[in-house]
């Protein structure tokens, strides 16, 4: 299913870096294209239409585009997600609404919105970061680049080319208008969001031509992030107020950074202990003696007795992962020995093996003893 699915860029025909604006229009042409209306029991035109509106859902709002940016369609499709490297950090990322609401506010049909005065904190902003088995166990100064709305450099965020920003007369600045309506002969007062201002209440003369009047921007970003130390796959850490900008005084969003850890070549991860596999050979598992073991801290000196079996398991404490937020504190390192049959042997290699296995008695092998007695009594 979603593997069919066109990039949504793609679908709507803009460039990834388009703005707000341009996003509108190439979704109003192609809309008014492929509407049902125009194209009768048209079944393509139909499924086009669908997919424009599904495009523009996404792209047309800051946070699901970029979420959309860093993740593609997991990132806001809420029937994705579900094992793989797991989302479930972030929560819903909210599904899809009908796309008559997103139509009619195209193509201005009459919604109510509340008032655009008052402040509003920023969007957050989710970004995933790749980080190796080591980062993740110590932690790390990461560089972290991502998408997010910010005021307009041009203008400081007015929206206004020249300074000039009057106060609408229509609703005095509010950005609020009443309007009575009559109702079955009885007038009714309501409120409603002025319509000259759109509920800015301010009236901008010249607008910027860098953000077309709108005071904010999309722009890529990047900053460098401290990984904590133990984090683990699919855990997230906040920088605050890193985030788009906030409205009239809002304050900034924070970015939630996903952590996926890359595959250690050789260590494994449960919890906060690490674990490994050291092969030894079948001499140093039956003699015993000193074995050199990889830790995050580098290499150890192992002791093993003599007799040692293959999978037997082994304990480091305090060598594992540090715990988050107390990182003295750490888990064990677990290490199992496998042994190792030797191949390729020389023929006085091979000859010194089969005097050895002359020279074996009953207690250098107790286990295949006691099985082959009981073989014995099974079926003798
Ligand atoms: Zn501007
Ligand atoms: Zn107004």
């Amino acid at each position: 299913m979603a593997e069919n699915k066109r990039d949504y860029y793609e679908v709507l025909g803009v460039k990834k870096d388009a703005s707000a604006e341009e996003i509108k229009k190439a979704y109003r042409k192609s809309a008014m294209k492929y509407h049902p209306d125009r194209n009768p029991g048209d079944k393509e035109a139909e499924e086009k239409f669908k997919e424009l509106g599904e495009a523009y859902e996404v792209l047309s709002d800051n946070d699901k585009r970029s979420k959309y940016d860093q993740f593609g369609f997991a990132g806001v499709d809420p029937n994705f997600g579900g094992g793989g490297a797991g989302f479930d950090g972030f929560g819903g990322f909210g599904g899809f609404g009908g796309f008559g609401d997103i139509f009619s506010e195209v193509f201005g049909g009459g919604s109510s919105r509340r008032s655009q005065n008052a402040p509003r904190r920023g969007e957050d902003i989710g970004v995933r970061l790749e980080i190796t088995f080591e980062e993740a166990a110590f932690g790390a100064d990461k560089e972290l680049t991502y998408y997010r709305i910010e005021n307009c450099g041009k203008c400081n965020g007015s929206g206004s080319d020249d300074g000039v920003i009057e106060t609408c007369s229509q609703c005095r600045g509010t950005g609020q208008v009443r309007v009575t309506q009559n109702m079955m002969g009885m007038a009714f007062q309501s409120t409603s969001t002025c319509p000259s201002c759109s509920g800015r209440g301010k009236i901008v003369k010249n607008p910027c031509s860098q953000c077309r009047g709108k005071g904010k921007v999309r722009k890529s970003r990047t900053v460098r992030a401290k990984v904590p130390a133990g984090i683990n796959h699919g855990q997230s850490f906040r920088l605050s107020g890193e985030g788009c900008v906030g409205s009239n005084g809002g304050p900034s969003g924070d970015v939630l950074v996903e952590v996926a850890i890359r595959r250690h070549p050789i260590f494994e991860r449960q919890g906060m202990e690490v674990l490994c596999e050291v092969p030894i050979t079948f001499t140093q598992a039956a003699l015993g003696g000193k074995i050199m073991v990889p830790t995050l801290d580098g290499k150890v000196d192992f002791d093993i007795p003599e007799g040692t079996q293959t999978g037997k398991e082994f304990i480091l404490p305090g060598k594992g992962i540090p715990q988050v937020g107390n990182p003295k504190r750490r888990g064990n390192h677990r290490f199992f020995v496998v042994v190792e049959t030797p191949t390729k042997l020389s023929k006085e290699q091979k000859e010194l093996l089969k005097k050895l296995d002359k020279s074996w008695e009953e207690k250098s092998n107790p286990k295949g003893k006691k099985f082959f007695d009981m073989l014995k009594d099974l079926f003798d």
